[in-house]
């Protein structure tokens, strides 16, 4: 789905967040436009956006060289080593999107309801993360609300990676997704988001469904 719009005619400026930037229209939907942060911080921000699109899927986003790398996982996260999950390679986000909670309009890229589900900081456990992610196997740990202790996402082809629990003190067979499927950063449902930000009838509808599906054990 291609939109033509003003952003466009320049986007070698953004480097990285050029895809991202193409992808949206800046003054429809409320999320923030792509801009490259550089920081001097050691804690590298990492957040899990569980959004509401064409379909339920969470965001699973890593703070690196002033972009947030990003995998779209339909499952979600899961704290059971032996439960690996899908994890879809999408085009680098800025890192102020890990602020946004809110509803992308209908008909925009991603329409539907966005909520933080989790964040916090991560480190990566292996000395270069580029030659690591260039490998496709990128081992880290994660200190999040939800998320702990050490990860691998592992790439099978392409942009198709495997997110997958090592086993550790945070290794669990519990279903992270149905015991805390509420937001991380304001405690509230998909379908409370959707409300507050004025989704239409079919996002709110598309929001309570996702609601009962990621609270139902194991569907
Ligand atoms: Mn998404």
């Amino acid at each position: 789905m291609k939109k033509s719009h003003s952003q466009s005619s320049d986007l070698s400026k953004f480097g990285r967040l050029a895809e991202y930037n193409r992808r949206r229209r800046f003054d429809v939907t409320p999320e923030p436009a792509g801009k490259m942060r550089r920081t001097k911080k050691k804690e590298l921000e990492f957040v899990i956006q569980k959004h509401r699109a064409t379909s339920l899927h969470y965001d699973f986003r890593l703070e690196h060289d002033g972009v947030m790398l990003s995998w779209a996982v339909p499952k979600g996260p899961s704290l059971d080593p032996a439960n690996r999950r899908f994890a879809m390679q999408t085009e680098d986000h800025p890192i102020e999107y890990n602020r946004f909670e809110g509803v992308i309009p209908e008909g925009e890229y991603g329409g539907g309801t966005v909520m933080i589900w989790d964040r916090g900081t991560w480190e990566p456990e292996v000395e270069d993360v580029d030659r690591a992610l260039a490998k496709g196997d990128l081992k880290f740990t994660l200190h999040g609300q939800k998320l702990r202790g050490s990860w691998v996402l592992v790439r099978m082809r392409e942009r198709q990676w495997l997110l997958i629990k090592h086993r550790d003190k945070a290794a669990s067979t519990i279903d992270i997704t149905a015991t805390k499927p509420r937001s991380a950063v304001s405690r509230r449902t998909l379908a409370a988001i959707a409300r507050s930000a004025g989704a239409s009838p079919r996002q709110l509808a598309q929001a309570k469904g996702a609601d009962a599906s990621s609270t139902s054990p194991s569907g």
